[in-house]
């Protein structure tokens, strides 16, 4: 893969530094994914962009006046698939305070103009986003007209809570869910009946509601996987279970998806495999969030993010000559799509869509 040109990161430092005008820059707090009791720094105050909160009605007149950009009237994600373009899709997690869905908002409308096929909500650790993600996915599709996805995690869950949720969404008119295991807090006891696995969840799904379901899955391994091989044959479980197509953790070196995608075609898995970037705005967040999720970031772009030190604006060119450098070369060898985690914010994946 075509890594990133040093010169080209210091070159930009530099004009930046020369140019009198404040760049764009992402604040250096980063988000550690799905929960935000776990976020670095304050939850609500992310979007740089979007320092003068509109009220609530102007964030949704604001998305609404933009021509309609999701794929026509497209609803079930396994359609998208079948229209030989590239499927985009961006992952959001629901802000906790009303300026923080305003922020959202307001990056929404931005990445809107993308035109992607899909967004996703995030389900936070043991259900603690309920109200939050079922609401925020369905004002996505209905006020902002984008087909949404809204991810539901089972681990702890019994099948009827599950089918409670499940129902809910179906009665919002949601057509999409990701179906995931999750992971059990450090002092976990299973309840009675609760489930463990993904593939528990997407045999829910498929014997009593009609969603297009997607699942999870590890270029470099689940952490909790005994084995590779182990983590492959529960995916191929998984997903004859009845998953319709599969989106990867974050990872950095190519390499890895293209090795995995081999191999899950090897075990018998035809499904579309979405690559996950995660494009970098912050060197500390991003070594623990790929501590926790397992994902390796190669020596070269370490050797990267130490050259770009605490300098913020540097490590988010960093971030972004690398993941567009990513999503070049995964397209072109053919990736059925990219998801975005966008960490709620528009500018690190929007400059990746103008250097595509
Ligand atoms: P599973 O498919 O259940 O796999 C988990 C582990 O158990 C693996 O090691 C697997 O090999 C093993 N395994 C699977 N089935 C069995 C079985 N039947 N018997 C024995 N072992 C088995 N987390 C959240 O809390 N909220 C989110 O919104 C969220 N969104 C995510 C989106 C994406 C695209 C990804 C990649 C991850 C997301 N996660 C989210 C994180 C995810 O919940 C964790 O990585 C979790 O540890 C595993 O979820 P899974 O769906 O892969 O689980």
């Amino acid at each position: 893969m075509n890594r990133i040109g040093i010169r080209e990161v210091s070159t930009r430092r530099r004009a930046r530094a020369e140019a009198s005008t404040p760049v764009e820059s992402e604040p250096a707090r980063a988000a550690l994914r799905f929960d935000g009791a776990r976020v670095n720094g304050n939850a609500e105050d992310w979007e740089g962009e979007a320092r003068a909160a509109p009220s609530r009605a102007a964030s949704r007149a604001a998305a609404r006046s933009e021509p309609q950009a999701s794929e026509g009237n497209l609803m079930r994600i396994s359609d998208a698939f079948t229209r030989g373009r590239p499927v985009i899709s961006f992952e959001f997690f629901p802000p906790k305070t009303e300026a923080g869905f305003e922020s959202l908002f307001r990056a929404i409308a931005k990445l809107k103009e993308l035109s992607p096929s899909f967004v996703s909500v995030t389900w936070g650790a043991g259900g603690s986003t309920r109200t939050k993600t079922v609401e925020l996915t369905a004002r996505i599709q209905d006020e902002v007209g984008i087909t949404a996805m809204s991810h539901l995690t089972c681990i702890g869950s019994t099948a009827d809570e599950l089918g409670a949720t499940l129902a809910q969404l179906r009665g919002l008119g949601i057509e999409n869910v990701l179906a995931l295991g999750g992971d059990a807090p450090p002092d976990y006891v299973k309840p009675a009946g609760a489930f463990s696995y993904a593939n528990e969840l997407v045999a829910l799904v498929r014997s009593r509601f009609e969603f297009c379901v997607g699942g999870a899955c590890y270029p470099e391994t689940h952490p909790r996987a005994p084995s590779a091989e182990s983590d492959l044959a529960m995916l191929v479980q998984k997903v004859r279970a009845g998953v319709d197509f599969l989106i990867t953790n974050l990872f950095f070196d190519n390499a890895d998806y293209f090795r995995f995608v081999s191999r899950a075609r090897a075990a018998g898995l035809s499904q579309p495999i979405v690559p996950g970037i995660m494009p970098i705005v912050s060197t500390a967040s991003i070594r623990r969030m790929t501590a926790l999720c397992g994902a390796r970031i190669p020596a070269e772009l370490e050797r990267e993010l130490d050259r770009a030190g605490d300098d913020d604006e540097c490590t988010l060119e960093v971030g972004v000559a690398w993941a567009t450098a990513q999503c070049r070369e995964l397209l072109a060898r053919g990736a059925p799509g990219l998801h975005f985690y966008t960490l709620n914010r528009s500018p690190a994946t929007r400059r990746i869509f103008q250097s595509l």
